[in-house]
């Protein structure tokens, strides 16, 4: 049996950032980028007015005010997306648009607010400075400038950036293909009649689900019987993977043929038991030379390992540089024992008391009860040494989704 950082190391070492392909920005959201991206063009291309008014010549409006206003002759007017066709010279002034280029000549920008349009004249009733309501050419991005670095992960703004640079397309990290493999007689498909005698094989949607959440692509073999054959060609169809996870079959039962064929020649079987729980009965190997993760077959058991193991490792894959789940600490709502020896990690349902967090258990922690993963968003993680954590204590809490504080009203 190993400790679960000698898991983890030994697990996220096997796997690497996978290589890099092309995709289409809106589709690299969420992805990791695998180029830097330097900007082909200044942003915004020429200098132009951010409001809505008239472009002139800040000196022209030197002791302008409301007695004694500054007329201006009007030249043009310039809408956004048009080229000024005249320049402005001493006691002119040109119509302009938010966006618009600024004709040759102006220095600033009058807002609308500050005018009186009288027929082919303005007149301007305060002082306005060089620059106000202008922004230069390259103030936002500059030629050549470095705007995203590889590594970094796209964000709505980075889509936005990109489309301003005119890059429709750009590199990611590929996204890994995890083939999932359910074993167990007892298992059945989703619609299939209900039996006394047989459970839905649910880890195969749940792991999937779990694969698709934090970035891989789902591969579903479908459900293995407890035979060598039947196991051996399940395998063999997930063999175009990245990673394979099987779930069930890697206890000590008669029927547990995970590990033999791990085992078997051409395979290989790095680690067996891992000192936690849930989540004991966990084997490490590859097949040819894909890696296996033997996931235990409790629903809870299955969902936990992968939480600790699987998605660090497909975060590795895609290139991530952080790759574990948020933790914070919370405070005990009541007493927990245990023996000392593994590390517990106790479903929990994490609230907000004012400036805390309270962590509160969500009942009956056997591994095969599915309803403490459904109320949990957070595992609270025991020590290996402790044996008993009282109530009121504060603990570690690492959370199940990216965010805990999503709030009921704007909060503004
Ligand atoms: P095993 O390790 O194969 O003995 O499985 C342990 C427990 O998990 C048994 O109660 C199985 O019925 C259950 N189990 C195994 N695989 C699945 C699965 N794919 N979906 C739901 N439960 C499963
Ligand atoms: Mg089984």
């Amino acid at each position: 049996m190993i400790s679960v950082e000698e898991a983890l190391n030994k697990i996220l070492d096997s796997f690497s950032p996978l290589g890099l392909e092309t995709t289409s920005i809106l589709d690299a959201l969420g992805r990791v980028i695998g180029e830097d991206i330097y900007a082909g063009r200044a942003m915004p291309p020429k200098d132009h007015s951010t409001m809505d008014g008239y472009a002139l010549r800040s000196i022209d409006t030197g002791g302008a005010s409301q007695e004694n206003p500054a007329i201006l002759d009007v030249t043009e007017e310039i809408p956004a997306g048009t080229i000024p066709k005249k320049r402005i010279e001493g006691g002119q002034a040109a119509r302009i648009m938010t966006g618009a280029p600024l004709p040759e000549g102006a220095d600033a920008v009058v807002r609308m607010e500050d005018v009186q349009k009288k027929e082919n004249r303005v007149v301007i009733f305060v002082e306005e400075r060089k620059g106000h309501n202008v922004r230069y050419a390259g103030e936002d991005v500059r030629i050549g400038e470095k705007v995203i670095s590889r590594g970094e992960i796209v964000r709505p703004a980075e889509v936005g950036m990109l489309a301003s640079l005119g890059r429709s397309f750009i590199l990611v990290h590929q996204r890994p293909l995890v083939a999932v493999v359910a074993t167990g007689d007892e298992l059945m498909d989703i619609d299939e009649p209900p039996s006394p005698w047989k459970i839905v094989g649910s880890n195969s949607y749940c792991l999937a689900a779990l694969v698709r959440e934090c970035g891989g692509i789902p591969l579903q073999i479908g459900i293995a019987k407890d035979r060598r054959e039947d196991l051996l060609a399940k395998f063999r169809a997930a063999r175009r993977a990245d990673i394979i996870l099987s779930s069930g079959g890697v206890s000590v039962g008669d029927y547990d043929l995970v590990k033999e064929i791990m085992k078997g020649a051409g395979n290989r079987m790095d680690f067996w038991q891992v000192a936690m729980k849930p989540g004991r009965p966990l084997a490490f190997g590859a097949l040819g030379d894909v890696p296996i993760v033997g996931l235990p077959g409790n629903p809870v058991s299955s969902m936990v390992s992968f939480e600790q193991f699987i998605r660090p490792a497909i975060l590795k894959m895609l290139g991530h540089a952080h790759l574990f789940r948020k933790t914070i600490r919370a405070r005990l709502d009541e007493d927990i024992k245990k023996r000392a020896g593994m590390r517990h990690f106790i479903r929990t349902r994490i609230r907000r008391d004012k400036e805390d967090y309270v962590a509160v258990m969500t009942g009956d922690q056997g591994s095969d009860i599915r309803m403490s993963m459904v109320r949990a968003n957070g595992l609270i993680i025991l020590p290996e040494d402790a044996t008993i954590v009282r109530k009121d204590s504060m603990v570690t809490v690492q959370l199940l989704f990216d965010s805990l504080d999503r709030m009921p009203t704007p909060g503004y």
